[in-house]
């Protein structure tokens, strides 16, 4: 497995790669890889003859007063689990290589980013799009992996995958979960010993509000308020929203008739956290 920095030792690796007829996936990531990242490297693996992973943490898409300069990195750990995972190349850009002197272009999205995290962040979208269109442009893969953790961002990138006409399957996979149910996170590393037993309370949630769906509740106000009550139950919880939207255009929902997300943020101390719940019809 191999460690690159320039675009142009991916674009050499890539091409003789696709010299010798083999196909190509890609794992966009910010690095500190946990076993989340690895289905996503294990599935590329499976489904491809090559697998690259990306680790950078990208400034474009932390608002000014987010955790851009505290989040955690770790580049030898990462190195070692996507070796294990069977990964064949890790690129690792330092920022003046994603964004040069005078950079100035963007990639932003209307409508899907209007709720849930993108009304919370507002620059975070159009600097996730921005960073995905290079890095699809770079790494050329025939398909590309995300986390249905950040499922709004899942649904974000497949609409930009069809409106930009970037010829990549895009593959969506499964939470992958600590023992008590919190979504693995990078993040996690930032809760200390009580928020990290309060942090299980989102996926409480989600498993209520999601037997409440499998039950047969269908209005959106009755699963929120539920939802947010149990929340409410955990002291150190904040909760920045609690929200049921539309599958394909994550726009709010009062009934639900069509595939839904159930998604929420919730602060625990400092540390915002992110679960889900996808209900399909
Ligand atoms: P990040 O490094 O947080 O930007 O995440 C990189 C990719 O890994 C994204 O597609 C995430 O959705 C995915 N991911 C992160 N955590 C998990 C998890 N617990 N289960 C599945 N995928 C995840």
């Amino acid at each position: 497995m191999k460690i690159v920095r320039t675009v142009i030792e991916v674009r050499e690796q890539v091409k003789k790669w696709r010299e010798q007829g083999l196909s190509v996936g890609f794992v966009p990531t910010m690095g500190y890889l946990h076993e989340g990242h690895k289905s996503l490297i294990l599935k590329s693996v499976e489904q491809n003859d090559r697998t690259v992973v990306s680790i950078f943490v990208n400034p474009t898409q932390f608002g000014e007063n987010e955790d851009l300069s505290t989040y955690p990195r770790d580049l030898d750990s990462d190195a070692a689990l996507c070796t294990d995972a069977k990964a064949d190349l890790i690129f690792h850009p330092e920022p003046e290589q994603m964004y040069p002197q005078g950079f100035c272009t963007g990639v932003n999205m209307s409508v899907l980013t209007q709720e849930l995290c993108g009304k919370s962040r507002p620059v975070h979208f159009g600097g996730v799009c921005t960073v995905v269109s290079k890095l699809f442009n770079i790494v050329k893969p025939d398909r590309a992996y995300f986390g249905e953790k950040d499922a709004q961002q899942l649904a974000i990138i497949r609409r930009m995958v069809e409106d930009l006409n970037f010829d990549i399957e895009i593959v969506g996979c499964p939470i992958v979960r600590e023992s008590d149910g919190l979504a693995k996170s990078s993040r996690n590393t930032y809760l200390n010993t009580e928020e990290r037993k309060a942090a299980v309370i989102l996926s409480k949630s989600i498993a209520l509000g999601k037997e409440l769906v499998q039950n047969g509740e269908r209005d959106a106000q009755t699963i929120i308020k539920a939802m947010t009550e149990k929340i409410s139950s955990e002291p150190l919880a904040r909760i920045d929203y609690v929200e049921v939207v539309d599958a394909l255009t994550m726009q709010k929902v009062q009934k639900i008739e069509k595939s839904v997300l159930v998604a929420i943020a919730v602060f625990i101390g400092k540390t915002r956290l992110i679960d889900n719940f996808s209900f399909n019809i």
